[in-house]
C-alpha cells in the first residue's frame, strides 16, 4: 500500500514523499483513511511507530477547509510534556509546508504573551499540554466550542502524571459533535473509560510490538553500592569506547547534581529536567544534537520521546520504577539500525524494580560489575562493549581521578511509588530507515 491508497491531498503526498518516506506505517495504513472520513479513533501505539503522521496528515486535510476564529481553535492536540507538542508542532511544519495551517503552541515554562497573541490572531490547530491550557481557560483567554477535533496523544503517559481530570474538564468544554483521536502505549481501565466517556463508536487500531524486539540495543546491569554509583558511572564514561550518552535518573535533584559533578570531573555535559524553561531545555537538547557536548543527564519527562539518532549509549543512572520506562529509555539508542549499549546501575535495594523489568521485557539482563553484597567492592569495571559508532579516545585522563566530595547516596523513594500498569506491548521507539521492520504488526478491530 502507498500514501495514494489513503486518500491523503496531493500537497500531502508531495511534502511526504519530500520526508523520504516510501510507504505508510502499519498505524498510518490502518488510522488515516478513518480519521479522514470523520470517524473517532482509538490508536495503540507508541512514538517510533510514525503515529505522529497518522493524525496529522488526515487533520492537515481535514482542516484545510474553512477558517480560524480569533481565541476558537479549530482543532486541539493534548501532549503530556513540553517536547512532545514541540515535536507535534514540528510535524505540522514538516508535513504542511505546501497547505500551512496557523498553530499555536501552548506549553508550560515559555512566556505567555506570544502564546495568547497567537491565540487572539485565530488558529486552525492548538497543540498544548493541559496544565498550561488550564490556565490559560481559566484566564478566560481561550474558547472550545469551536473545537470540531481533538487529539489526546499518550494517554497512558498523561495518566501517570495525573492528567486525566483535567482532560475530562476539557473534554466537556469542547462541542459534543467534534471528532476525536485518542493513542495510547497502553490500555490500562482509567484509559478505557475516558475513551468510553468521551469518543463516539471509535474505530480501534492497534499496532503491537514485542518489547524485546529491538536486537540492536546490548543491554548491561551493573550491581553496585548506593555510594559507588558515581564511581561507578565515571567509569563507564571514561573506559568505555562511546560517543555520547544520555544518562537517566528518576530525581530532577540528582539530574542537576550528577552534571554539576561530572563536569567538575572533565566531561562535557548538559542536562533537561522538568524545572528548566523549554528554551533552556531545547537549547541543551540542541547541544546534545549538534555534538557540542556528547553526555546529557536527563529526567524521564524532560526525555520522553526525543528522537537523536546516532545516541552510543544509555546509562541508567538509577533504575526506573516504572518497566516500561526502562524499555522507553534504552530505547533512546540503537535507533534507525545503529547498534547501542544500555547500562543500568542497580543497588541491592532496585532488585524488585530489576525483577518487574525483567518480567516485562521477558529476559534477564545480563550483569556485569561489581556484586553488590561486597561492601570493600570497587566500581564496577567498565564491560568490553562495541559502540555503534567510530569510538572517540576520549582526552580525558584513563584512571579515575579521586572522588571530589564526599559521596552521597540517594534514598530511593519507596513511598509512594507510581501506579502498576497493565503489562502489554510495551516498546523501543524505534524508526524507519527504508522498509518497515517486520515485526511490526497491525490489527484494526
Ligand atoms: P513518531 O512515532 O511519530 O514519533 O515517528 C517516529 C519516526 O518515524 C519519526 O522520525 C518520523 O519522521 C518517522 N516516520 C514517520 N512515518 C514514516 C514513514 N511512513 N516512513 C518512514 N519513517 C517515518
Amino acid at each position: 500500500m502507498t500514501f495514494a491508497d489513503l486518500g491523503l491531498s496531493d500537497e500531502l503526498l508531495r511534502s511526504v514523499a519530500d520526508s523520504g518516506y516510501g510507504e505508510p506505517t502499519p498505524i498510518q495504513r490502518a488510522a488515516i483513511p478513518p480519521v479522514l472520513m470523520g470517524k473517532d479513533l482509538i490508536g495503540i501505539a507508541q512514538t517510533g511507530t510514525g503515529k505522529t503522521a497518522s493524525f496529522v496528515l488526515p487533520m492537515l486535510d481535514i482542516l484545510h477547509q474553512g477558517r480560524s476564529r480569533a481565541r476558537m481553535p479549530r482543532s486541539l492536540i493534548l501532549e503530556p510534556t513540553r517536547e512532545l507538542a514541540q515535536q507535534v508542532s514540528e510535524n505540522f511544519d514538516k508535513y504542511g509546508k505546501y497547505h500551512p495551517l496557523s498553530m499555536a503552541l501552548l506549553i508550560g515554562g515559555v512566556q505567555m504573551g506570544d502564546q495568547v497573541k497567537a491565540l487572539e490572531k485565530g488558529v486552525d490547530v492548538l497543540i498544548a499540554t493541559p496544565g498550561r491550557l488550564m490556565d490559560l481557560f481559566q484566564r478566560g483567554k481561550i474558547l472550545l466550542t469551536g473545537c470540531e477535533l481533538l487529539v489526546i496523544d499518550e494517554a497512558d503517559r498523561m495518566l501517570d502524571m495525573g492528567f486525566i481530570p483535567d482532560i475530562e474538564e476539557i473534554c466537556s468544554k469542547l462541542p459534543k459533535s467534534r471528532q476525536t483521536l485518542l493513542f495510547s502505549a497502553t490500555m490500562p481501565p482509567p484509559i478505557q473509560k475516558l475513551a468510553q466517556k468521551f469518543l463516539n463508536d471509535p474505530k480501534r487500531v492497534e499496532v503491537a510490538r514485542p518489547a524485546t524486539a529491538n536486537v540492536n540495543i546490548e543491554q548491561r546491569l551493573v550491581e553496585v553500592r548506593g555510594d559507588k554509583k558515581k564511581d561507578a558511572l565515571r567509569d563507564i564514561l571514561r573506559h568505555e569506547e562511546f560517543r555520547n550518552a544520555i544518562i537517566f535518573s528518576n530525581r530532577k535533584t540528582t539530574v542537576r547534581e550528577l552534571a554539576t559533578s561530572l563536569k567538575r570531573s572533565g566531561f562535557s555535559v548538559g542536562q533537561i529536567q522538568g524545572d528548566m524553561d523549554q528554551s533552556d531545555r531545547i537549547a541543551e537538547f540542541d547541544r546534545f544534537k549538534e555534538g557540542d557536548i556528547n553526555i546529557l543527564v536527563a529526567s524521564d519527562v524532560a526525555a520522553r520521546g526525543l528522537d537523536v539518532k546516532g545516541v552510543s549509549h544509555v546509562v541508567n543512572f538509577d533504575v526506573p520504577w516504572q518497566p516500561d520506562d526502562y524499555v522507553h529509555r534504552i530505547g533512546r539508542t540503537g535507533r534507525a539500525g545503529m547498534t547501542g549499549i544500555a547500562i543500568t546501575l542497580a543497588t541491592r535495594e532496585d532488585a524488585e524494580a530489576v525483577q518487574r523489568i525483567e518480567k516485562l521485557i521477558g529476559h534477564k539482563i545480563p550483569r556485569a560489575g561489581t556484586p553488590a553484597k561486597e561492601p570493600e567492592a570497587q566500581p564496577a569495571p567498565a564491560p568490553k562493549a562495541e559502540a555503534n559508532a567510530k569510538p572517540k579516545t576520549p582526552s580525558r585522563a584513563k584512571k579515575p581521578k579521586a572522588v571530589e566530595h564526599a559521596p552521597k547516596v540517594e534514598p530511593i523513594e519507596q513511598a509512594a511509588p507510581p501506579p502498576e500498569r497493565s503489562p502489554v506491548v510495551e516498546d523501543m521507539e524505534g524508526d524507519w530507515n527504508g522498509p518497515l521492520p517486520s515485526f511490526l504488526s497491525v490489527s484494526a478491530v
